[in-house]
């Protein structure tokens, strides 16, 4: 058996659903969440409440961007 599908599944998901915070460094991995912050791995980071804040800088969850977008299109 050649193991295709559990690669293309890692390449699919690699940069899905990340998100970086604008006020630092720090990127959001769905597939990581933030367990200190009490997100379970495998949160979307459109399922965090509204009330969940950047675990380094403290900042709320409208100072994150999408990076998909914003690697793709830059735009400056
Ligand atoms: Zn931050």
């Amino acid at each position: 058996m050649i193991d295709v599908n559990s690669n293309a599944y890692t390449l699919d998901t690699y940069t899905k659903g990340k998100y970086l915070c604008e006020a630092c460094p720090y990127i959001y991995d769905p597939e990581k969440g933030d367990p200190e912050g009490g997100i379970p791995a495998g949160t979307p980071f459109e399922n965090i409440p509204d009330d969940w804040l950047c675990p380094i800088c403290k900042v709320d969850k409208t100072h994150f961007k999408k990076i998909n977008d914003s690697v793709k299109k830059g735009g400056f």
